[in-house]
């Protein structure tokens, strides 16, 4: 594209039309932007709901993995011979010595599982064991912080979830695991298990929401809070967005929310809760926002290279114009450039002198016949160094073609004048080829000083240069010959 747009440049001579089409550019590439934002939004909103199923199935894994190992712990626990043997015994605890071998095992329970706290109630005596010993007696009657347990047995479940703040354990919040304990009847004899500091879960959530901009939680039937990376919201937050996705039966459930956002919701079975997902700003939002920066950050790209193409073409542009103003042999002006400048630079002021120089080599015609058009060439380049040298490269100097040179000299004083023109008729004597070979060849000259009259036409100052020329030719050559005006 960028290939066409130079070729169209270069073709291109008006700046404006070159701007035109530099912002119909840009102006395409801004249509062709929305509509990819128009595409993106539906590729992105059927991409963003795979995504979010497919991290919604990582967090169930992972959740699951790390509250299944309670659950097989605490039915360990609960099938124990030694704690069935003392909830079963309707005279525990007999003797001090009965409860401290109970709370040595609760410890190394609590050690060799690596939770927070080991626990078991006697269903007998209503006493609950921890590995510090008897905490305390439990009365679901009369204390309301005691409820879980008639809860748990009055479901008839084998093992629940209950997230509770922990007595033992600085009354962090903790996620209970609670298991049954039945003696051979399948008469119940008490409840044992374990309590995992909520900072454990909420380490794995935390990991997906940063990652994702997700929040992730979970949630009983009722939509209330049990897990949550933030703790002012367990047990007090319901999720009433999620409640309506709920649905037990199904793999998963994703809904869209009012404010673009969305929540996905799914049971397990397992803990009777569910895990929602949900972002408040759908997460296309986000993506469409950065294919605008990108889009953005394009443009001014795009911006940057049609500036940078137009400098580069303005620069060759000057090149091309110079080139067709030098003279190729000799890097002098040509004619036509020589005169358009010399001309402008003749309408002076009546009191700044200049003048303007015409140089004829004698007998060039010479070098060319005895020692080739080659030696004729370089002779014309040496003569070309001279006059500069002499007049000096801040000087109009032009070649007028074949072996005729111009030169315009600014604000020239007649004598200084005088001076370089007697200097270069010497060293315009010279000499090319060896022996008979021998050709030697020196300059004629023709000049106008202007420091009175002002010349309006130009032509009339080469005139009268000219015909100094030719005086000087008809005189023998080798010299200078100065009209003052
Ligand atoms: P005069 O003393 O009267 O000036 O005679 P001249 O031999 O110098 O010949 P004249 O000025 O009349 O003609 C210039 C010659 O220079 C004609 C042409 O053969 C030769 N010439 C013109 N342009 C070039 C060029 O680019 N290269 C070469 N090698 N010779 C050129
Ligand atoms: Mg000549």
């Amino acid at each position: 594209m960028l290939g066409i747009l130079f070729e169209g440049v270069i073709v291109v001579k008006n700046k404006r039309v070159f701007f035109l089409i530099g912002i119909m550019m840009l102006v395409s590439f801004c249509v062709a932007s929305l509509i990819s934002i128009q595409s993106m939004n539906i590729i992105v909103g059927k991409a963003q709901k795979d995504l979010t199923v497919s991290i919604m199935s990582q967090i169930y894994n992972d959740i699951g993995i790390e509250l299944t190992k309670p659950i097989v712990a605490s039915q360990t626990m609960a099938n124990d011979y030694f704690l069935n043997k003392y909830l079963e015994n309707p005279n525990f605890p007999g003797t001090p010595e009965e409860t401290e071998e109970l709370v040595a095992y609760l410890n190394t329970m609590k050690e060799g599982l690596g939770y927070d706290t080991v626990f078991v109630v006697s269903n007998l005596n209503g006493n609950y064991y921890t590995m510090n010993g008897v905490n305390k007696g439990v009365d679901p009657a009369n204390d309301a912080h005691d409820i879980w347990y008639k809860l748990f047995v009055d479901s008839g479940l084998m093992y629940d979830f209950d997230v509770d703040v922990d007595e033992v354990h600085n009354n962090n919040w903790s996620v209970f695991v609670n298991a049954r304990v039945l003696n051979d009847n399948h008469d119940l004899i008490g409840v044992c298990g374990m309590g995992i500091d909520m900072t454990h879960l909420q380490g794995i959530l935390k990991k997906y929401e940063e990652r994702y901009n997700i929040k992730v939680n979970l949630v009983d039937e009722d939509g209330l809070v049990q897990i949550d990376t933030d703790m002012i919201n367990i047990e007090s937050a319901v999720l009433e967005n999620a409640v309506a996705t709920f649905d037990k039966d199904k793999s998963y459930t994703y809904s869209e929310t009012e404010d673009g956002g969305y929540v996905v919701s799914r049971y397990i079975d397992s803990f009777d809760w569910f895990l929602v997902v949900s972002s408040e700003k759908n997460n296309t939002t986000m993506y469409l926002s950065m294919y605008f920066n990108l889009a953005v950050g394009l443009a001014i790209v795009f911006i940057i290279l049609i500036l940078g193409l137009y400098l580069i073409v303005k620069r060759d542009r000057r090149a091309l114009e110079l080139e067709t103003k030098i003279d190729g042999m000799t890097g002098l002006l040509n004619k036509k450039a020589f005169f358009t400048e010399a001309s402008i630079q003749s309408k002076k002021p009546d009191n700044v002198p200049y003048a303007f120089i015409f140089i004829d080599m004698d007998n060039f015609k010479n070098v060319n016949d005895t020692l080739g058009h080659s030696v004729g060439d370089e002779a014309i380049k040496d003569v070309a160094e001279i006059i500069k040298e002499v007049f000096g490269t801040d000087e109009l100097i032009g070649r007028f073609g074949g072996d005729e040179f111009v030169v315009f000299l600014d604000n020239t004083p007649a004598k200084r004048v005088v001076a370089r023109l007697k200097e270069f008729c010497e060293k315009a004597h010279l000499s090319y080829g060896k022996g008979t070979n021998k050709v030697e060849i020196s300059a004629s000259v023709g000049a106008v000083i202007c420091e009175h009259v002002p010349v309006n036409d130009f032509t009339d100052l080469m005139n009268m240069a000219d015909e100094e020329l030719y005086l000087a030719k008809e005189n023998g050559r080798d010299q200078y010959h100065i009209r003052k005006i």
